[in-house]
């Protein structure tokens, strides 16, 4: 028996199958007839409910056998649908965990902020000058969060009061620290201080310092007393 050469085909359904297997029988030069019952585009096709789209993406495979074996290779190659773009996974996090994410060290400066707002890595960003190099930089930071929708908390390193003075200063520039701040303070946890006067704190509250410049002086003496000339040496 000789196989069917046909020069000419009816395809029965103008959905998005007939219509794809029509156009795929065109491209290999057969003639085709699309016969429906409707007018093309009715709303009676399933294709109008889902705009005409066929999404690669969304054509999981059936289960069968072997789609155990097969799946670790879908989920690496673009071509399967199970395939999962690895640099999206921070942004599922998100959506994936009810508790709200907070970025610390995954953004420390505006280029940061900005990639983490455009991938929304997290709900929250930890705000403190030494990540962002800067108070300049940091109000930077926040301004793109809150553009992003995003809260943020003020934080700080170990340091001295000199650091937290200026982490002070910051935090009370930033307009909507809702999740507001806390400093680890000298005052508490070094045996000695490079300020002349204890960091201003008092019942549970950080005070900021009213003084010019950083509101607080610093002691030669202590800075010399910690001077290491050569770090290395
Ligand atoms: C709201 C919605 C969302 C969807 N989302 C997705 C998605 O995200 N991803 C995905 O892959 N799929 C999705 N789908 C499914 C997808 O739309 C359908 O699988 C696809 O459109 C089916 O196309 P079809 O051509 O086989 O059927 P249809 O579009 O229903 O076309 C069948 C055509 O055959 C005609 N016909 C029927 N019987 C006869 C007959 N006896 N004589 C002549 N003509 C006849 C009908 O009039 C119709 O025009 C969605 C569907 C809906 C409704």
């Amino acid at each position: 028996m000789t196989k069917p050469d046909p020069q000419h085909v009816v395809v029965v359904g103008a959905g998005i199958v007939g219509v794809s297997a029509a156009i795929w029988l065109l491209r290999k030069g057969v003639g085709v007839t699309i016969v429906d019952r409707e007018a093309p585009g009715s709303e009676q096709a399933a294709s109008f409910g889902n705009a005409g789209i066929l999404a690669a993406c969304s054509v999981a495979p059936v289960t069968a056998p072997g789609m155990l074996i097969k799946s670790p290779k879908m989920l690496l190659d673009p071509n399967f649908p199970l395939f999962l773009r690895w640099s999206y996974l921070p942004r599922l996090i998100t959506h994936v965990i009810d508790t709200p994410i907070m970025a610390d060290e995954s953004v420390f400066d505006p280029k940061g902020a900005l990639y983490g707002v455009q991938n929304r890595i997290a709900d929250i960003f930890s705000l403190k000058i030494m990540k962002s190099g800067g108070i300049r930089r940091a109000l930077e930071v926040a301004a793109i969060a809150r553009a992003g929708g995003i809260e943020v908390y003020g934080g700080c390193m170990f340091e001295t009061g000199l650091a937290h003075a200026a982490g002070a200063h910051l935090m009370a520039a930033v307009p909507d620290l809702l999740l507001q701040c806390e400093f680890y303070m000298a005052n508490y946890y070094a045996q000695e201080d490079i300020l002349t006067q204890p960091f201003p704190v008092g019942n549970g509250r950080v005070h900021v310092p009213t003084g010019p410049g950083l509101g607080v002086t610093v002691d030669p003496a202590m800075l010399a007393k910690y001077a290491v000339e050569d770090p290395l040496g």
